[in-house]
């Protein structure tokens, strides 16, 4: 089915799909967990709204795109168009909070990165974005807490105030050089815990203690991919 973002009681939202800007290495033992520096500044990177999928029973993946690794991340959902915000601009602009996961074809982004080319054959395929439904935003985006566990077993635990850019400032800096419009989504940035997907996982989500979803893993044929999204 199409995507459209909807709240947590499962009511769509009066906003288009937009797209998906994502941030790498947000978090400093991530970074380090993938043997990689930690940036003066953030990695930013982008997904199109055709990469959305909802956090549902399945979280379809193409198998030709296998290794897929999991990240999962803070999610933000821009209400207001912004561009060189301020603070209070880019907080008038929250309308809901989430968990994503960033999917990633992690062989395919080191071959990328060696040759130094973009990244968008790892980040931005088909699919690749899983986005829940949304919560109200926090009384303090410092100090929201996330989960992910998989077949029963904790893999990542995410804490806003261990961010290297916190929410409120990212979504600034990403706005001196892109637009944000309403139904964009931001991503944050993933803890440390990142790890491949197979067949038959069973993934769930919590959001400050709210379960946010839980879904299992389907490798699709191209042609089941297909079918997967018009029905
Ligand atoms: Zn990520």
């Amino acid at each position: 089915m199409d995507y459209q973002h909807r709240c947590q009681t499962g009511i769509p939202l009066d906003l288009p799909v937009g797209q998906v800007i994502c941030v790498g290495r947000n978090y400093a033992a991530h970074a380090v967990e993938l043997n990689n520096p930690i940036p003066s500044e953030p990695v930013l990177f982008m997904k199109p709204p055709s990469a959305i999928q909802s956090l549902g029973e399945r979280l379809s993946v193409v198998e030709r795109f296998m290794p897929v690794h999991y990240e999962t991340e803070l999610a933000v959902l821009i209400t207001q168009p912004l561009f060189d915000a301020s603070e209070s601009q880019v907080r008038a602009a929250l309308g809901g909070m989430t968990l994503a996961l960033d999917l990633t074809r992690r062989e395919e982004q080191s071959r990328l990165k060696q040759k130094g080319l973009p990244w968008e054959r790892a980040k931005a395929f088909a699919g690749s974005a899983i986005v829940g439904a949304f919560l109200p935003v926090p009384e303090s985006w410092e100090a929201v807490t996330f989960s992910l566990s998989m077949n029963g077993e904790q893999r990542q635990q995410g804490q806003t105030g261990q961010m290297l850019m916190p929410v409120i400032a990212l979504i600034q800096h990403i706005s001196q050089t892109f637009w944000l419009n309403p139904g964009d989504i931001v991503l944050t940035g993933t803890p440390e815990g990142v790890g491949a997907l197979a067949e038959g996982d069973k993934l769930s989500m919590t959001l400050n203690g709210y379960p946010i979803g839980q879904t299992h893993v389907v490798l699709q044929s191209c042609a089941s991919f297909i079918q997967g999204k018009s029905i």
